[in-house]
């Protein structure tokens, strides 16, 4: 029999990475993770937590704003961008130590280096060679900037968590969760934005009910959004950077940023080199059991493209560890992911958008739109959006989507009575807590008159 190093390389510690690694050494593999940057990978160290942590950081200025409603006089507020900054690296070097810890005490052996795939059971760390009986893939993606000239100059949400201070004038390109979300964060910290969208709507892919919504709540807080709109250049100036856009318009900004997207970290890793196939986007393509092309290669997380959310690398990670390290073969089920936005207001989803519970069924919507009681003291003009899509024949709630404050934290628990099955009639018998949004959810009586979805909600 073979004798290889470990039972088990992992290249990257990411989130699902570590999730892997951890529950594999656990369960008493031998393992080996190594990561070219910081352990924790992107969500920890350059996405969903530090993005967080600037989102609490931007909401005090509303909460100051509301306080007054409430009687409160709130004088010289003042926010200090590097403070902020400082408090969240701090936070990141003690999640980082922690993720170090947590890899020890499961016996992983931490490589720090950049792994290239030599052959199939062996890896080269900075040239020194390793080698496992499984090699797991979870490096990851990286924002994706298209090519025009000035590309030098604009930045991307690694850089925009990360500023020395904050732009007075931000653009920001793209109308995704991270576009939206940073939009956010700076216009609520005093910056003039402008999302520049190449489509007619922020979110593709959301429910057309949520687009229109989430758009509308943040051209009311300042935020404007150029639609249908490419840029074409842009220029470093004595004053900051000019912004040329295709229709010929000169903007003048103190930053641009970029959230157009992310692809997978494939290249240069010698994954094609050993027979690994990559899908037309350059992710690894793997079957429901994380395998790959080669029989001992398996990939999870972002470099996969599937559903590129943490929670979604964590699960793959689990099941991977549970199927080859602990004899329990497990697959994930893709199905009711709940997901949010952290924009302001937030948005949170799970199941599907009207559009697509449509097709081949015939549907109930319950649409409720109403002013937060905090808001009737407040006076802020904000509107919150909640929606449940229900299917006529089994009664059977197909999504459910909010737009508004805590959105995620009560999409959370609805995304437990999806995975149940739960019945819109089982929704109507639960009895709501008072005062609060979330009870709209199981009050919501009158569907809204039929009709069929935008096609563009498909
Ligand atoms: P998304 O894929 O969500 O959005 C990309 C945006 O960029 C779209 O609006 C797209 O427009 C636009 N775009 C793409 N290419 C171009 C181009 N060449 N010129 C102009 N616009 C372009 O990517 P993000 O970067 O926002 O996020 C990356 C991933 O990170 C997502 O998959 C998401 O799952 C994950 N993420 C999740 C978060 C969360 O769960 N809260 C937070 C942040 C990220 P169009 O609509 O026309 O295609």
């Amino acid at each position: 029999m073979v004798r290889y190093d470990y039972d088990l390389i992992t290249l990257g510690a990411g989130s699902g990475g570590v999730r892997a690694s951890r529950l594999a050494g656990r369960y008493g593999a031998k393992v080996a993770v190594i990561e070219s940057s910081r352990v924790g990978g992107t969500c920890v160290m350059r996405g969903c937590v530090p993005k967080k942590l600037l989102v609490y950081g931007a909401h005090f200025a509303a909460h100051f704003e509301d306080a007054v409603g409430f009687g409160w006089t709130v004088d010289g507020a003042r926010h200090d961008w590097g403070k902020m900054i400082a408090a969240k690296n701090k936070e990141l070097d003690r999640l980082e130590g922690a993720y170090n810890r947590m890899l020890r005490d499961a016996n992983v052996n931490v490589v720090a280096g950049r792994g290239v795939i030599a052959d199939p059971h062996t890896v080269e760390v900075d040239g020194r060679p390793m080698t496992a009986e499984k090699l797991l893939v979870s490096v990851g993606g990286w924002p994706v900037i298209p090519d025009f000239p000035g590309r030098e100059h604009v930045i991307t949400s690694n850089e925009a968590l990360d500023l020395p201070e904050r732009p007075r004038r931000i653009v920001i390109v793209g109308g995704g969760y991270i576009a939206v979300e940073f939009a956010g964060i700076f216009a609520a910290l005093g910056s003039e934005v402008t999302l520049v969208i190449r489509a007619g709507q922020i979110l593709r892919g959301f429910d057309e009910d949520v687009r229109a919504t989430l758009s509308a709540e943040l051209e009311k807080q300042g935020i404007r959004i150029h639609r249908d709109c490419l840029i074409r250049s842009v220029e470093k100036t004595a004053s900051g950077y000019s912004v040329y856009y295709d229709q010929g318009e000169e903007m003048v900004v103190d930053c641009v940023m970029f959230a157009t997207g992310r692809a997978p970290n494939t290249s240069r890793i010698g994954l094609a080199e050993v027979g690994v196939k990559l899908n037309d986007k350059g992710a690894v393509a793997v079957d429901e059991w994380n395998r790959s092309s080669v029989d001992n290669i398996f990939a999870v997380g972002d470099v996969t493209d599937r559903v590129n959310l943490t929670p979604v690398a964590i699960n793959e990670g689990r099941v991977f560890a549970e199927t080859f390290f602990n004899k329990n073969p497990m697959t994930l089920d893709y199905r009711n992911i709940a997901s949010a936005v952290f924009s302001q207001p937030p948005v949170a989803v799970v199941g599907l958008t009207e559009a697509q519970a449509r097709i081949g069924r015939q549907v109930r919507v319950f649409i409720s739109r109403f002013r937060p009681m905090k808001h009737t003291l407040s006076g802020r003009q904000e509107s919150t959006m909640m929606k449940l899509i229900v299917d006529k024949a089994t009664d059977r709630v197909l999504g459910c989507h909010m737009v508004g404050d805590d959105a995620a934290e009560i999409i959370q628990g609805l995304a437990v009575a999806l995975t149940c099955g739960a019945t819109k009639a089982q929704f109507d018998a639960t009895v709501g807590i008072h005062p609060t949004a979330a009870e709209e959810f199981v009050t919501m009586r009158d569907p809204v008159p039929d009709k069929e979805p935008a096609a563009a909600d498909m």
